[in-house]
């Protein structure tokens, strides 16, 4: 076990606003964080010692990003492959490239999850129309279809309702590669956050009730309504999937709830915005649970402190700040992005409402 003291330096790939609360709890705990994005004065720059701007490609960057770091961490799951080789050459990696490698596809990452003999949602590799519609043969509809890579909050997606939407959802997405999934009539949709130390111990959140509006999460609630033995397979599921693949950090696992049953949708290998609420809503964050697996710190208790609710402030819902702020048991969170476009992740509400 390789421990990492305070007073290191913590590189973390990716410029947002989860870079952000990495950076910002890696700094109570005496780490220090560099930041590798392309985008200038990105929230999570507002927060660190430094930043090194460069595309992920930039090979001259990202030397000179790796030399001054003693940990190499992401907040953002497309980072190239051969980016992870080339910094993993210089400087410890986590999580490793194998779990970005599985999280990047989502043919790798269903087959990964589904081969460990957990439940997925019916699905198939399509690379051309004709193919789509051969897999719509075997799926039936209703039915979605999602590019392999590059999808977030529900871009790269279309539905399908019958068979007769087969070309218009092949040109919705763009004619990529692509998995088209059987639609799961789900009775709701819950998270698992694991923190995975170097000596493989786990503690988990979770599961996280999410809801979703416009393919964005909207709201996290913590605890979720369902079963006792719902929780325990979601969080099984997710301790299975973060062993699978020997990972290090905090891994984020997207389940589908289906009666006392949960099917897997997506995982993300990075803290999530279904886990905001445990900044004040849990014993230790997911933001600090990661800067202690990644530096082989003892993990924090995750337990609630309470009935917990996050919201999200998507575009023009930040600019309510005042009256968002004069309610004085809300913790308001501002991301400091200049611009609020449509859709765009600008801050989160947090309330904690102790029993
Ligand atoms: P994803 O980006 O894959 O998480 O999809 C975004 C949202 O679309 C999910 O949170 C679900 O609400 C919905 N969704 C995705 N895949 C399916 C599916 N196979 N069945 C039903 N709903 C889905």
């Amino acid at each position: 076990m390789t421990v990492l003291p305070p007073g290191s330096t913590i590189g973390i790939l990716g410029g947002g606003q989860l870079g952000r609360m990495i950076a910002q709890a890696a700094a109570r705990l005496g780490y220090r964080c560099h930041i590798f994005c392309p985008e200038i004065d990105g929230p999570a720059s507002h927060v660190a010692a430094k930043t090194v701007n460069g595309a992920f490609e930039d090979e001259d960057a990202l030397r000179a990003f790796v030399k001054d770091v003693d940990i190499v961490t992401y907040e953002f799951e497309n980072v190239p492959a051969a980016t992870a080789r080339l910094l993993s050459e210089h400087a410890p990696l986590a999580p490793n490239a194998r779990a970005l490698e599985v999280a990047q596809d989502r043919i790798t990452e269903k087959s990964f999850v589904r081969d460990l003999g957990l439940g997925v949602p019916a699905f198939r590799a399509v690379s051309t129309l004709e193919e789509l519609e051969a897999a719509i043969a075997e799926i039936g509809t209703p039915a979605i279809l999602k590019t392999r890579r590059f999808g977030y909050d529900g871009k790269g997606q279309a539905r399908l309702a019958t068979p007769a939407d087969a070309a218009a959802a092949w040109d919705t997405i763009g004619r990529k590669p692509a998995i088209l999934e059987a639609m799961v009539a789900f009775d709701g949709e819950v998270s698992v956050l694991v923190a995975r130390g170097q000596d493989g111990r786990m503690v988990h959140y979770g599961p996280v009730h999410n809801v979703h509006k416009n393919g964005i999460l909207d709201i996290s609630r913590v605890p979720a309504p369902f079963s006792e033995q719902l929780a325990a397979s979601a969080v099984a599921t997710a301790e299975k999937i973060a062993t699978a693949l020997d990972y290090v950090g905090v891994l984020a696992i997207e389940l589908f709830v289906v009666g006392d049953t949960v099917l897997f949708n997506e995982m993300a290998p990075r803290v999530h915005n279904s886990g905001h609420w445990t900044i004040e809503g849990a014993v230790t964050s997911q933001f600090e649970n990661h800067v202690r697996a990644i530096c082989g710190l003892p993990l924090g208790a995750t337990d609630p402190l309470g009935r917990v609710e996050m919201r999200n402030l998507i575009g023009e819902d930040a600019n309510h700040w005042q009256t968002l702020l004069a309610d004085p048991t809300l913790h308001v969170h501002l991301y400091g992005k200049r611009e609020a476009r449509p859709g765009r992740k600008m801050g989160h509400t947090t309330r904690v409402v102790r029993d």
